[in-house]
């Protein structure tokens, strides 16, 4: 498959920002992903019970960043070794959509990469926008949906916030739902800047902020009972971690502050990550609390691990301490 590749060489007519800053290299085989497993193709991807609520996790597709992208300044002989790469160093990430029930309201945490890209970005990031038929599958109807919250505004996790009609109009893919962001996000995607600009697609969100759907927060905020948000700033400034808890259970989606399994070393960031100091700090906060109380976390990318608890090894280390059987 490499001499297709290098014959794929075209001049570069796409926007540079796109090929430097988030996806790396298009697809050039149809071989398997290194890290692809006999499951990894299921659109449900778990299923847990923080108390009261019924936890679902649901994907809008696997798809792949650049491995060098996604550790930072570590290097790929240790990353490789936790997430696999291919040949044209991309590692398999998930989009997890989390949907919480308690027999009364449905609650959904982040809504993935959606069917809005442009063509070159669909091949670049290889999106599936599978979300409508893993909920499908879930049996959960998009308008028996209440709650929609976005950890933050990156166009992989407020991808589904809205579609176009057969008319070619934005709507929300979520008719009933009341969707929550912060609002210094909003701001921020805003500015446009050139470092980080090309993470917020406005379609996204600014219909929903227009119509008033999209409720607009400042810092921590109790969503309903036993809902809450909480920031955790690095990756971005206003980046909210998700609380769950029931009956003394508490479980977090810690979004892309640990955005996967691979990444619970407080130095292995992201290079995404606006301030990576400010990202030490938070992950080593939240771990202290999340190995203490025993909470589920969470995890934005991790297809193949959407959920775990947490523990210390004898190297003062965190670790997964076991997978939750997922049933
Ligand atoms: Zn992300």
């Amino acid at each position: 498959m490499k001499t297709e590749c290098s014959a794929k060489t075209e001049p570069m007519t796409t926007d540079l920002r796109h090929e430097i800053g988030l996806g790396g290299r298009a697809p050039t085989a149809a071989e398997p992903h290194p890290a692809e497993r006999p499951d990894t193709g299921h659109l449900i991807r778990g299923h847990a019970r923080v108390g009261e609520w019924d936890v679902t996790i649901l994907t809008d597709g696997f798809f792949y960043l650049d491995g060098g992208a996604m550790f930072g300044v570590i290097p790929k002989p240790l990353w490789e070794k936790r997430s696999p790469a291919d040949a044209s160093n991309r590692v398999l990430l998930g989009t997890n959509t989390v949907v919480l029930r308690d027999g009364k309201q449905t609650i959904v945490i982040e809504t993935g990469i959606g069917d809005k890209l442009t063509a070159k970005q669909r091949e670049l990031f290889a999106a599936k926008s599978l979300l409508p038929s893993a909920f499908a599958e879930a049996g959960i109807a998009l308008d028996s949906v209440d709650i929609v919250i976005n950890s933050h505004l990156h166009f992989d996790h407020s991808g589904w916030n809205t579609r176009r009609d057969a008319s070619g109009q934005l709507v929300a893919t979520f008719p009933r739902a009341r969707y929550f962001a912060q609002r210094g996000e909003i701001a921020d995607s805003r500015l446009q800047r050139e470092r980080d600009g090309v993470s917020y697609m406005a379609d996204n969100y600014e219909p929903l902020v227009a119509t008033g759907q999209m409720t607009l927060l400042d810092g921590a905020a109790e969503i309903t009972p036993g809902i809450r948000v909480e920031l955790f700033p690095g990756h971005t400034p206003q980046l909210q971690g998700i609380h769950i808890e029931s009956h003394g259970q508490h479980a977090c989606y810690i979004s892309d502050l640990i955005p996967t399994t691979a990444h619970l070393d407080p130095v292995w960031g992201m290079g995404y990550d606006l301030d990576p100091l400010r990202v030490i700090e938070e992950r080593k906060r939240f771990l202290a609390r999340a190995i203490a109380e025993n909470w589920l976390v969470l995890f934005t990318h991790d297809h193949h691990t959407p959920f775990a608890r947490l523990a210390w090894n004898d190297r003062g280390r965190p670790i997964v301490r076991m997978h939750e059987p997922s049933a």
